[in-house]
């Protein structure tokens, strides 16, 4: 296994690490398991999310009795001081652990929502008091938004950033991953292998882990199979018929693909259009059908209150066509 710098915490990540999403979908003792295969096989880096129900728990229970733990992540979506306050300690109290080595705010959509964390009543004050007491070590962001991560960089307040990052998402690839690397800040990979559209995975990993900016490629797994097979995937540089491979899969899913940027919103309607490509990836790729709709439901606005005025489909850089997109989500989802 690598192991890469995670910018300037002084702490090395293995290239390939461990993301928590899968793990809400497998039974306790199997999710146990997978976290004690993990780190057998060299894997150092686990990232989970209060977000994520029972994966806290879960890598909680698979770390006992260990000698010694790896570097451990978590991040909430609460955006004020007292909420994620709170998060901190569920987090601690979920895992049974008195230290968690990163918190990161998740999901930070929009410069607003930056900017509200990071007012002095924030989420970010929470996170900073949880460090001064040894909560926490350091201080991490994730997003789907480019632009949001750019301006979090430059405030310099934070150790990581987490952003996807694939061969069909690589829009981060061109401006954030070298910017940030070069303030010294750890790039976390999310969904190198596109929630599950590259199903290549070796050639999908080689090709995040070529580029020596990013600390590691954060991947979710779910079979003790995924483990070895990920890790000896993503050794060594990507071979021609590897990216022909990729190749393929990116131009079969590049017109329907959905990159989080938010450039469709907002829709006169309200629909949040990302949201809803999310979910419907979360149902489609990832198993979690039955999380996705109880998602859906509790969604204020619907895609049946869609007008087809088609304003999104302007707006959208990669010119998805994403009324019939929707139309195929309602299907899945309601
Ligand atoms: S539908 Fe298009 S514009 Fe909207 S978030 Fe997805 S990729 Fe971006
Ligand atoms: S086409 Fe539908 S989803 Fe798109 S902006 Fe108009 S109302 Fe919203």
């Amino acid at each position: 296994m690598e192991y890469r710098q995670l910018g300037q915490t002084g702490l090395r990540v293995s290239a390939v690490s461990l993301g928590g999403i899968p793990l809400q979908r497998i039974p306790a003792g199997e999710a146990e398991e997978l976290v004690r295969t993990a780190i057998r096989h060299g894997i150092n880096f686990i990232d989970t999310a209060r977000a994520y129900t029972d994966s806290e728990s879960k890598i909680g229970a698979g770390l006992q009795g260990l000698t010694e733990l790896p570097i451990i992540a978590s991040k909430s979506m609460a955006r004020t001081k007292e909420a994620m306050a709170a998060d901190v300690a569920k987090s601690l109290a979920a895992m049974g652990l008195s230290r968690i080595d990163l918190y990161q705010l998740h999901n930070v959509k929009d410069l607003e929502t930056l900017e509200r964390t990071l007012a002095p009543d924030g989420a970010y004050a929470a996170l900073l008091e949880a460090r001064e007491k040894g909560q926490i070590n350091h201080i991490g962001i994730s997003s789907h938004v480019v632009s949001v991560l750019l301006a979090a960089v430059e405030t310099g307040k934070f150790a990581t950033v987490m952003v996807p990052y694939n061969a069909i998402e690589n829009q981060a690839a061109q401006e954030l991953v070298p910017r940030a690397a070069a303030m010294g800040l750890g790039v976390i990979a999310m969904k190198p292998l596109a929630g599950g559209a590259l199903q290549y995975a070796g050639p999908a990993l080689k090709y995040i882990l070529g580029n020596p900016h990013v600390s590691t490629a954060l991947v979710g797994m779910d079979r003790l199979s995924q483990v070895a097979s990920n890790i000896q995937g993503a050794e060594g540089c990507l071979q021609s018929d590897e990216r022909n491979q990729l190749e393929e899969l990116v131009s079969k899913w590049a017109g329907r693909f959905c990159r989080r940027c938010e450039y469709c919103q907002p829709c006169p309607q309200g629909i949040d259009i990302p949201m809803i490509f999310i979910l419907d990836g979360y149902h489609t790729r990832y198993g979690l059908q039955e999380w996705a709709r109880n998602r859906y439901q509790v969604i204020p606005v619907k895609i049946g209150e869609c007008v087809e005025c088609g304003q999104c489909e302007e707006r959208c850089p990669y010119g998805l066509p994403i009324r019939e997109m929707l139309q195929e989500c309602r299907a899945r989802l309601e």
